[in-house]
């Protein structure tokens, strides 16, 4: 069969969905390796059939062998909600499984993406973020086993490629949303338009003046394709995300308008460390990726609208 072969790990999640998607589209074959904890068999069901798809159902805190030629290493849960229900676990998928993901890399000689995060800059004290920023993390926070855990893969990707000298890629992937994010996902997007759509109160965390800037899937994924081709000498650390920033308030009337529902906004208690700003600098992205987000906020939201209106539709929600 012709086509390299990619591992995509948290490949029946949202993101790593459509990236196994985009791969199988220009050509080359995929293999999915998924635990299916917050990821699922239906975000890749269009896929099962077709003989250069294969899905694996492994946990990467275990070691794999696997004859693949690159790798996209996104297994981890992402939503807030998600990633605390097992701290621990957070971590050890990290730190662990970036360590599994690195030693398969290192014994194919395959290149290696990490999907790292904007969570690596915490509570920002510099805005935007610019990769050259440390990042302002609470290191015992209810958020740092995931901002830590991703900081330590950083750390662990980087020292690879000094002690082995892997070709490493690392991401730093801002807020994402779109289609097939799961109704129970927690994460701001996927609340809204849910509650919306059904008409439930719009629950705001805070007094919805903290900020996030939305990347649409599709944007994402095509940035991360790129970035895995560029040449051994781009390592990263680099942004992807839209810079286009907006208020959770901003976010909750936008959606509100858009589905014309009767939801009223609401408050709830802001959580602990949540971050109040965020925004990426992508000037390195658009330099060394020629990349530059193509959707906007209301055209994401509408086909992300049109895809939970469906499922709720079909009663599958
Ligand atoms: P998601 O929760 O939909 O996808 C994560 C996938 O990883 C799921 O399919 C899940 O089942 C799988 N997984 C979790 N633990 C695993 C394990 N131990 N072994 C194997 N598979 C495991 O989230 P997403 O939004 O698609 O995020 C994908 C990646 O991108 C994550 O690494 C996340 O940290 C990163 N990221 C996402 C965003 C975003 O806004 N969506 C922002 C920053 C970083
Ligand atoms: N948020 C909110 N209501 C919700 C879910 C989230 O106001 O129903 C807020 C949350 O407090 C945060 C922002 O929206 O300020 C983005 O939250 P999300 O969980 O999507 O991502 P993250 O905080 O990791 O950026």
């Amino acid at each position: 069969m012709s086509g390299r072969r990619y591992l995509v790990t948290g490949g029946a999640g949202f993101i790593g969905s459509f990236l196994c998607e985009a791969i199988l589209a220009r050509g080359d074959r995929v293999l999915c390796v998924d635990n299916l904890f917050t990821g699922s068999r239906s975000n890749v069901a269009g896929l099962i059939g077709d003989p250069r798809f294969e899905l694996m159902e492994h946990d990467i805190v275990s070691p794999l062998t696997a004859e693949v030629d690159a790798i996209f290493n996104l297994a981890c849960p992402a939503s807030p909600v998600h990633y605390q229900h097992d701290p621990v676990q957070t971590t050890k998928v990290s730190v662990l499984g970036a360590i599994n993901m690195l030693e398969l890399a290192n014994r194919k000689g395959a290149p290696i993406l990490q999907a790292s995060t904007s969570e690596v800059y915490g509570d920002p004290l510099v805005h935007p973020q610019t990769e050259d920023y440390w990042g302002n993390v609470n290191p015992i926070g209810p958020r740092a086993c995931y901002d830590e855990g991703k900081r330590c893969a950083e750390t662990l990707f980087f020292d690879y490629r000094r002690q082995h000298g892997l070709q490493i890629k690392v991401a730093r992937i801002f807020n994402t949303y779109g289609p097939r994010m799961s109704t129970d996902d927690g994460r701001v997007v996927s609340n809204f338009v849910v509650q919306a759509l059904k008409g439930d109160p719009i629950t705001i965390y805070g007094d919805g003046s903290q900020t996030r800037s939305f990347c649409y899937v599709e944007d994402m994924v095509t940035a991360l394709i790129d970035l895995l081709a560029t040449p051994p000498e781009m390592t990263g650390p680099i942004n992807i995300g839209n810079p286009a920033e907006f208020t959770i308030r901003q976010l909750a009337e936008m959606v509100v308008e858009m589905t014309a529902s009767a939801s009223p906004i609401v408050h709830r208690p802001l959580p602990g460390d949540d971050p109040r700003r965020r925004k990426p600098d992508i000037t390195l992205a658009r330099q060394v990726l020629d990349w530059e987000p193509a959707t906007g906020l209301p055209e994401g939201l509408s086909k992300t609208i049109a895809h939970f209106d469906r499922l709720l539709t079909e009663g599958a929600a």
